[in-house]
């Protein structure tokens, strides 16, 4: 079946205890009202956000928050994180000097991180979930390490880049969301996409210093591929829309 299924929020939602109960009324006869459920009601706050890097390992926000305003993208979950321990550890063994950290999750990004309006988050997922229909599952592979910068040059990414059949079918789903950002008048992916899973970031401008071990990253990946960096099979497409997670299978 394919279909839209909106997985969850960060954290926990509200508290069950808010819920309406039938014993909610009080003693002097006056009904009391039920607490709406809120549940399914984003919360935006009243405060713009003040960005603290200090919280997340100095990385810094690549565009300000701003009330109202839902920053989202669209991407595929790689599905078998473990596949990927030996990888890591052996390339973090490569760069001692190159303070790297482990990507919190990993991913094949489809769309760069854009801004929706709240009210466009429903036509959004719509058009998402219709633009998917009848685009088949496939075998998802690597073929190769490759360096990337962001745009402001304030992160560095160790990446694996797709190898060439992966990239055949990405490249389709690139088209049609691009399709769909260009009539919802938001960016869209790059001229050139690179498709790519980042494993490992560093701050700062570190392409130089990582691409001349980038042989023997190269040479790490292709020992890792052959025993132990199984080819899995993509079914689904992910979206992030501020804190929630909504998945659109695939044929
Ligand atoms: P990601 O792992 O998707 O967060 O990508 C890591 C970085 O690669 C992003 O900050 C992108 O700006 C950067 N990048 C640079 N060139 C490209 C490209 N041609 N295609 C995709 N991403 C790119």
């Amino acid at each position: 079946m394919s279909g839209l299924s909106y997985i969850g929020d960060y954290g926990s939602s509200s508290d069950d205890s808010d819920a309406y109960s039938g014993e909610n009324i009080v003693s002097s006869e006056k009904v009391k009202l039920p607490t709406p459920n809120l549940r399914n009601v984003p919360v935006v706050g009243t405060e713009d956000h003040v960005d603290d890097p200090d919280l997340h390992k100095g990385r810094t926000r690549s565009f300000p928050h701003k009330r109202g305003n839902w920053a989202s993208y669209v991407y595929i979950r790689y599905p078998e994180e473990e596949n990927l321990t030996t990888l890591i550890s052996r390339f973090v063994a490569e760069c001692p000097g190159s303070d790297l950290h482990v990507c919190e999750d990993f991913h094949i990004s489809l769309s760069r991180t854009v801004t929706l309006m709240y009210h466009l988050i429903t036509p959004f997922t719509k058009s998402l979930q219709d633009a998917v229909d009848g685009i088949d599952s496939f075998d998802l592979g690597f073929k190769s390490v490759k360096i990337y910068c962001n745009e402001e040059k304030s992160r560095t990414f160790v990446s694996l880049a797709v190898d060439h059949f992966s990239n055949k079918y990405l490249l389709k789903i690139v088209d049609k969301v691009d399709d769909i950002l260009v009539d919802y008048k938001l960016p869209t992916f790059y001229d050139n996409p690179s498709l790519h899973m980042s494993i490992l970031w560093a701050n700062g401008d570190k392409k130089a210093e990582l691409t001349s071990v980038l042989d023997n990253l190269n040479n790490i990946l292709y020992q890792e591929v052959e025993k132990c960096l199984k080819t899995v099979t993509v079914d689904r497409v992910n979206c992030k829309i501020g804190n929630k997670f909504y998945q659109f299978t695939l044929q």
